[in-house]
């Protein structure tokens, strides 16, 4: 029973709400002071992790039941975006595992048949038949790298010292081929040794897990752990968050390693590129006279830190048996894309009030935005309101996910922010726009 694995953490939550808000020290005014978007639009304790440890101990306890209470069980556990800023605020003061709470609750609805909901089994249904979440062809998977001249590492014979994983959204998705196509001429431009996987490419797979569905996730995991090996993969780079955690958070816990035993590196390209210009490999020529601000997405923040096994007992106290090192939300990759805006010319780097480990998710991830539309774009428009305040003309990310939600919330509230991917910025500043 997957509630059994988090019984401690559900039984010993203190019912304090510290995993609501931003605490007092960091709070910068009342209306960007709240946390937890699933609390904010359901207005129900329920809907906090305080309320969903409270389902996991009547659950177990048999105080609540599936059967009778279905259809509101499954509504808590995934109207939520599994953001983790509830895992974070709480750890800074009980650290109590509440994302292994969370995914437990999601994986017991799947064991019991529930779970997923409807949205997400199209999701997953299109990954079975056609290797991506979109229900599109495996054969066009690469068209936007068609003349690019890249190499294929799916074929026999072919290495590179990178592997650049596209991802299914960025791969097919109307709009967002500008950011492979980016991303290939800045590792050309920087003498990048790189290829891709092709039309042979598959999903990560990381939506599966996140909600719930552990043996479709193991099933796509395995392909692609054998694919990396046949090809040799040393060092993989993507920019998709979702993807870089499943790479190198899920793929790790999955076999029981530490992230730092995977036989290859998984990197989120603000990380690589970060190094590029570092090392002098990336010199940017132009100016780019923009006033932005950055939105740190939850999965390559909070959720995007390394991996660290473990297994034993709680005991008395809370002590973990042998001693673990927990994920904290805090080390997540949060200095790459700053340290990079900060060095293209021109442009003007301005935060917003929740950024980092207390971030304002984008309201779309975990399934939130397939299964509940509506919660995703309140959450998204909140996201804009607060970007709206710091007087920059432009919020800029790393993620496909955010960067249509928080588009969905531009338009949604009548902004007139701009929205566009860190490499915009970069290619623009690196004169490599056509
Ligand atoms: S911060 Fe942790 S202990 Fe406090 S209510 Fe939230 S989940 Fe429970
Ligand atoms: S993961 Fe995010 S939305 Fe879900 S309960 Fe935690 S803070 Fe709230």
């Amino acid at each position: 029973m997957a509630l059994e694995k988090i019984k401690y953490d559900a039984e010993h939550c203190q019912r304090c709400s510290t995993c609501k808000w931003s605490h007092l020290w960091e709070i910068k005014s009342h209306r960007f002071s709240r946390n937890c978007p699933s609390l904010v639009y359901g207005n129900y304790d329920a809907y906090a992790a305080q309320g969903k440890n409270d389902i996991v101990t009547g659950l177990l306890a048999g105080e609540l039941n599936w059967e009778e209470h279905k259809d509101t069980l499954l509504e808590v556990i995934y109207r939520c975006p599994v953001c983790a800023a509830c895992d974070t605020n709480c750890k800074r003061i009980m650290d109590l595992d509440i994302i292994g709470v969370i995914e437990a609750l999601r994986e017991e609805a799947c064991e019991k048949g529930y779970g997923p909901l409807p949205a997400h089994k199209e999701f997953i249904t299109s990954i079975n038949q056609y290797d991506n979440v979109w229900k599109q062809p495996r054969t066009r998977r690469a068209n936007w790298a068609k003349k690019m001249d890249i190499k294929d590492l799916s074929k026999k014979g072919e290495t590179a010292e990178v592997l650049y994983y596209v991802g299914c959204t960025y791969a097919y998705k109307p709009g967002f081929d500008t950011v492979p196509k980016a991303t290939a001429k800045i590792l050309k431009e920087a003498g990048v040794d790189f290829g891709i996987f092709g039309a042979k490419e598959i999903c990560c797979g990381g939506i599966s897990d996140n909600v719930g569905d552990v043996k479709s996730f193991k099933e796509i995991a395995e392909k692609n752990l054998k694919m990396f090996k046949d090809a040799g993969v040393k060092k993989i780079i993507t920019n998709c968050p979702g993807c870089f955690m499943t790479f190198s958070e899920k793929y790790a816990r999955l076999q029981k390693i530490d992230t730092a035993d995977l036989p290859y590196t998984a990197m989120h390209s603000t990380q690589f590129i970060e190094e590029l210009i570092n090392d002098g490999k990336l010199k940017f020529k132009k100016n780019v006279n923009k006033q932005v601000t950055w939105h740190d997405p939850c999965h390559l923040g909070r959720r995007g830190e390394p991996y660290k096994h473990w297994e034993g007992k709680r005991t008395e106290y809370g002590l973990f048996d042998p001693p673990r090192e927990m994920n904290r939300g805090v080390n997540g990759v949060y200095e790459a894309p700053r340290n990079i805006l900060k060095a293209i010319p021109g442009v003007k780097l301005v935060e917003m009030e929740r950024i980092k480990d207390y971030s304002w998710c984008c309201g779309s991830g975990g399934g939130a935005k397939s299964a509940y539309p509506d919660f995703a774009l309140s959450t998204s428009k909140e996201r804009i309101e607060e970007a709206e305040a710091t007087g920059a003309g432009t919020i800029i990310t790393s993620c496909p996910w955010c960067e249509a939600n928080l588009s969905d919330g531009i338009d949604g509230s009548g902004s007139k922010m701009q929205i566009g991917d860190i490499l915009d910025l970069v290619m623009e500043s690196l004169d490599l726009k056509d």
